[in-house]
């Protein structure tokens, strides 16, 4: 029974009307309201003459507008361009031209950025959103999503012929929008662009059928969830596709509500569990290490957590035990990418598991390890290129056969994970192919020695980089934020290397900061690390 995305919100209305879907800095509305709220919202879309296949560019935060614009744009036939609210003209500049957005949906303070953009790009029509468009607007409000220079801009956006303000929308538009005939197998609902850690962005085209199967899978697979019982913490951002599927499209079909944090600051997340109860959790290994070391941890009660499912990035064994005492609830690993709406591999949440491992395929998807560089299968236990094939698999990149032919071959995607599996059909994945690191000959796989790092004591966080040596070829470098408190010296960290790792993998050069930067969903920008240093090198 093949179904467009959106029709998870027509349902979860009509049976659960007066439930509350979403809660947002103490709003609440229900799933009728944001029903009736897409519906207006996909109304106006075609009254500016919006047609099936059109992208929308939606740039917001997590909020009532993300979800509402999202599920709006599906009715009214459109593709959804999730872009990052953090982007910089030039960023923001590219994707609209490579995806060739009309329309876009962003926050008021980001209208000065897409404004200063528009004249070089497709955009006919800016719809533009608040904070106060739900919240009754207290004094000294701040975006707590953009970084404090940005506080201070106020922006009173009018109603023009190419820019729309959402209240008027809201009071304006009328719910009865052209229902438009959606094949889910063929039609795109998604262009989702990859989170951009090795290089430039990827436009991944996903169809209404890929999202809806990674989305039951979601449900069939990791969650014990009861329909309309659970709550669920938002703190991944929807313009990812990881939070996109797991917390919101997963909490719409399943009548879960679901609590909008529009950034990630642990104390906020702290307070937020113990006030709003949720009782599912999808984060990233550097959320979970965030809120452990935050000094108040303690005095916080986490009791109502049952089922965390960490992707995106290898999650230290360390962190998982940690993060399962404090909550009482339970951490498993789950794997995927952009390419593949993204889940397609995750331990079992309620039963066995194996630590470590990014567990098994989930329903209807295939996965096995081809030999590097071959179609050949690899040996138990073997390294090789990881390769997925299932439902939720994209149709390719968006206007870029090339890469497509190197990523689908068969009908697999090869990840550009190295990984092996067992004896038991358990998954690991070694590292990201283009990340090894080649010393003097030896091939060094960096999350081996960050799984090193992370069991000091006095380690935060840590990454593993091979810089540009000209005698080995590549040298290894650590980069490491120690927990507040400690005090460490290279000398006692090397030393503590030398005694868990061979001595070609141990770290030549340690660099000690007070943070590395991150992707939106936390991911340790290795990329951005190497390139400053070799900036600094020349
Ligand atoms: P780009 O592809 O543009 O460089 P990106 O890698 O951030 O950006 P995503 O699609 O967000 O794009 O990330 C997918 C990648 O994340 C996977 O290919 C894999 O390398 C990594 N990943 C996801 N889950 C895990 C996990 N549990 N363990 C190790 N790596 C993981």
């Amino acid at each position: 029974d093949l179904k467009p995305l959106h029709s998870f919100l027509e349902n979860t209305a009509e049976r659960y009307p007066e439930k509350k879907a979403l809660y947002f800095m103490g709003k609440e509305l229900t799933f009728s309201e944001v029903h009736k709220q897409a519906k207006k919202m996909a109304n106006y879309m075609q009254s500016l003459g919006l047609r099936k296949g059109d992208r929308v560019a939606i740039m917001l935060p997590n909020c009532p507008q993300a979800v509402i614009s999202y599920y709006g744009a599906l009715m009214a036939g459109a593709v959804v361009v999730q872009t990052n609210p953090l982007y910089k003209e030039r960023e923001l500049e590219y994707q609209m031209n490579d995806s060739g957005a009309e329309f876009i949906v962003c926050l008021d303070i980001l209208l000065p950025t897409v404004t200063n953009v528009r004249g070089n790009t497709p955009i006919r029509h800016t719809i533009v959103t608040g904070i106060k468009d739900y919240l009754p607007f207290p004094k000294n409000l701040v975006y707590p999503f953009i970084q404090k220079k940005q506080y201070n801009i106020v922006v009173k956006p009018e109603q023009t012929e190419d820019t729309h303000v959402w209240h008027t929308i809201m009071e304006n538009a009328r719910e009865s929008y052209l229902p438009v005939d959606i094949d889910p197998q063929e039609d795109l609902a998604l262009l989702q662009y990859t989170g951009g850690t090795t290089g430039h962005p990827k436009g991944v085209m996903l169809t209404h059928f890929n999202l809806v199967a990674n989305v039951q899978m979601c449900e069939a697979w990791l969650y014990k969830a009861e329909a309309g019982k659970e709550t669920v913490l938002g703190v991944l951002p929807f313009f990812h596709v990881y939070g996109m599927t797991t917390v919101m499209n997963m909490s719409i079909m399943n009548a879960s509500k679901m609590i909008l944090l529009p950034k990630f600051d642990a104390g906020e997340v702290l307070k937020t569990i113990q006030k709003q109860k949720p009782t599912l959790f999808p984060g990233a290994p550097t959320i979970y290490v965030g809120l452990l070391n935050h000094p108040d941890l303690k005095k916080y009660d986490l009791s109502s957590i049952e089922a965390c499912i960490s992707g995106s990035a290898p999650l230290p064994v360390e962190v998982q035990e940690q993060f399962e005492k404090v909550t009482g609830g339970r951490l498993v690993e789950g794997y995927g990418l952009t390419e593949s709406s993204p889940v397609t591999h995750a331990n079992f949440v309620w039963t066995e598991r194996v630590n470590g491992s990014i567990g098994v395929p989930w329903p209807d998807t295939d996965s096995k390890i081809f030999k590097m560089g071959t179609m050949e299968d690899a040996e138990i236990g073997e390294v090789g290129e990881v390769a997925v094939k299932g439902p939720q698999v994209m149709r390719g990149y968006w206007n870029n056969e090339e890469e497509t032919d190197n990523v689908l071959k068969d009908g697999w995607l090869f990840t550009g994970d190295m990984g092996y599996m067992d004896e038991n059909g358990y998954f690991y994945i070694v590292d990201r192919k283009k990340d090894m690191i080649i010393a003097g000959g030896y091939n060094i796989y960096p999350r081996e020695v960050e799984e090193v790092l992370y069991e000091h004591e006095a380690v935060q966080e840590a990454v593993v980089a091979g810089i540009p040596d000209a005698y080995r070829g590549e040298t290894v470098k650590a980069y490491v934020v120690l927990k507040s408190g400690f005090n460490l010296t290279e000398d006692e960290l090397n030393e503590f290397c030398r005694k868990h790792l061979a001595a070609f993998k141990v770290p030549r050069i340690y660099e000690f900061r007070d943070e590395l930067p991150k992707t939106a969903v936390g991911k340790i920008l290795r990329r951005k690390l190497v390139e400053e240093d070799s900036k600094k090198m020349q």
